[in-house]
């Protein structure tokens, strides 16, 4: 583990239920126990009382490469709950890279949000120019960008003061918003599990019911509608279900009801964990494939969907597109080879499709296999 300039360790007790409790001191040990069974990897804090920095960073692993992955602000229930958050993320970005066929390894950084954001008069850009100090020490190990409380204004603010940041605006020389990008992946992961899970050979009339019509969704809402899918959305705020409606064609139920609708595909892309062990009972879909992370909120989850012979494609191949936007402005953004790697997510789901039809194994524990295979070989020479 390594500690920053004026960073602070915050100890952690993981107990039995899987929750975790800060603690004393003398428990720190647990930390290196969390890293060891996610496989990392580094992890670090930096604290800064003048803007109110409280954030840490993530470095699951660098093998394939420098590691990329967003930077999140939210509040947090505990310190302990921060960490959770930003470690599986990170690992995530790392099994995600692997499966692009990207040179990166993955990381995460979270920022705790300070109590005072939302005020009026806060002062935002001294809080990201201090992150963005954060991320320069790294010495480009990690390359941060955009998640979900964060916008290409904070990471113009960034870009400010490290060069390690990327999905800053077009004006500053970054590639704006990754979504549309995330939404074509997820259009061509959608078309590999229709192909061969649900034995279709085009998407027209297959009827998806998509959970959150924010950046993604929406865009996810006009590739499937121009390809002739059926349609239906849902979301908590009005003028996203208007804007998208401005568009496509689609039914709209409440949140409550869009995992229960009759459908082809459920699309999850609103927040991590929305596939619950009750959901996955309750589900009317035959497939889930859609963009937000960590979509599984227990490995039970995934294994009730196994036994109701609901296909899951792994949400973090199928949500790739956007890291692939990112790392191609790292490697001199070129926007057709950018464009033919998010194609291939529909290889890569296929080809998980098949290894699990002829292993009889989970889509998402396949997936990690193969993620740690790739990891484990190491960089292409
Ligand atoms: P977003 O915040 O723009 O959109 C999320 C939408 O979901 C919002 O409109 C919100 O109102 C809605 N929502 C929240 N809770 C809901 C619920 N219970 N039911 C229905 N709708 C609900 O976020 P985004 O950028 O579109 O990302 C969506 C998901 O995809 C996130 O999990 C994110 O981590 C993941 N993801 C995004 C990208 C990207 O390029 N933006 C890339 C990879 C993964």
């Amino acid at each position: 583990m390594y500690l920053v300039e004026d960073a602070t360790c915050f100890p952690l007790l993981r107990s039995r239920t899987g929750r975790y409790k800060t603690l004393h001191k003398e428990h720190h040990v647990e930390i290196f126990e969390t890293l060891q069974a996610l496989g990392y990897g580094e992890l670090h804090f930096a604290n800064d009382a003048e803007s109110g920095l409280r954030s840490i960073i993530a470095l699951h692993s660098t093998r394939l490469g420098p590691a990329i992955g967003g930077c999140r602000v939210r509040a947090y229930g505990s310190e302990a709950e921060a960490i959770d958050d930003v470690t599986r993320l990170g690992q995530g970005m790392s099994y995600k890279a692997a499966h692009a066929g990207l040179p990166h390894g993955g990381g995460k950084s979270i920022i705790i949000a300070p109590p005072d954001l939302d005020r009026p008069g806060f002062d935002r850009a001294r809080l990201f120019a201090a992150f963005g100090r954060f991320v320069d020490g790294l010495g480009g190990r990690y390359l941060t960008a955009e998640d979900s409380g964060t916008s290409p204004a904070d990471m113009n603010v960034i870009r400010s003061v490290t060069k390690h940041v990327l999905g800053a605006s077009p004006e500053m020389g970054g590639s704006g918003d990754p979504s549309p990008f995330t939404a074509l992946g997820c259009r061509r992961g959608i078309e590999a599990v229709s192909e061969f899970a649900l034995k279709r050979k085009s998407l027209a009339g297959l009827h998806v019911a998509i959970q959150g019509v924010g950046h993604v969704g929406y865009y996810l809402a006009k590739e499937l509608a121009a390809l002739g899918c059926k349609l239906t959305i849902a979301d908590m705020d009005k003028k996203r279900i208007d804007l998208t409606l401005k568009e496509v064609p689609a039914t709209v139920v409440s949140i409550e009801q869009v995992l229960e609708v009759e459908c082809d595909v459920f699309a999850p892309c609103a927040l991590g964990g929305a596939i619950t062990e009750d959901g996955a009972r309750k589900l009317r879909a035959r497939a889930v494939a859609g963009a937000a992370n960590n979509q599984l909120r227990t490995p039970a989850a995934g294994k009730i969907l196994a036994d109701r012979g609901i296909f899951y494609a792994p949400d973090y191949i199928i949500n790739g597109g956007g890291l692939i936007h990112v790392a191609a402005e790292y490697a001199g953004y070129q926007r057709d080879p950018a464009i033919a790697r998010v194609n291939k997510i529909y290889d890569s789901i296929r080809d998980i499709l098949l290894r699990c039809t002829k292993d009889g194994e989970r889509p998402e524990i396949v997936a990690d296999r193969v993620a740690l295979e790739i990891i484990a070989r190491g960089p292409k020479s």
